[in-house]
């Protein structure tokens, strides 16, 4: 019984069909093997500038032999930067973004977080909105046009509440006389 069976499977094995079959088995490892190694490096690329980094993340797959290749290509999936550099970009821009949008709620005196609406700062009495001299309207002091009337800000409109500058006393009183004549307006009929 046990020789049967031996000699049958060295009849098998003997069999030129078995030998194709290895043939074939080991040609497609090989070229699987070889295909992963490439797809490893193009991988790394879309993750990291790095030459050396990329090679090595290829060569690790090429040394792992086909026979390996199922246990070295999850150790890469694993051990590979999670995020594409393209990823890491957009997250960067992003936190950027938001670090810029915290900023414009901040007296820009003392950093002091400030909220929507607030004319001037209570800390250290920057001016963090200024009165349009056309329209009256208050809008914040770092804008160059009213957001309201869509006039320009003259120089000595917004120089009272510059940037940075933590102004105590209140625009000159010649200039808020001149904000309190009515505006000059543009015939619009005839
Ligand atoms: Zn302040
Ligand atoms: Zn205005």
């Amino acid at each position: 019984m046990t020789n049967g069976i031996t000699s049958a499977i060295g009849q098998l094995l003997s069999s030129p069909l078995v030998g194709e079959a290895a043939t074939i088995v080991a040609i497609g490892g090989t070229a699987l093997w070889l295909a992963a190694a490439w797809w490893t490096y193009l991988d790394m690329t879309r993750r990291t500038g790095s030459e050396p980094i990329r090679l090595g993340a290829a060569g690790w797959i090429l040394i792992s032999t086909p026979l390996l290749l199922p246990l070295s290509l999850p150790i890469y999936l694993f051990v590979r930067p999670q995020q594409t550099a393209a990823q890491r970009e957009s997250d960067e821009l992003v936190r950027e973004l938001s670090l810029a949008d915290a900023d414009a709620d901040r007296c820009p005196g003392c950093a002091l977080v400030t909220e929507l609406g607030w004319k001037r700062c209570p800390a250290c009495a920057t001016w963090l909105e200024t009165e349009c001299a056309d329209c009256g309207r208050w809008s914040r002091v770092e804008l160059s046009i009213c957001p309201w009337c869509a006039s320009e800000r003259d120089a000595l409109g917004s120089a009272g509440v510059l940037i940075g500058l933590p102004l105590s006393v209140p625009p000159p009183k010649a200039e808020l006389e001149r904000r309190r004549e009515p505006a000059p307006r543009l015939a619009r009929l005839g």
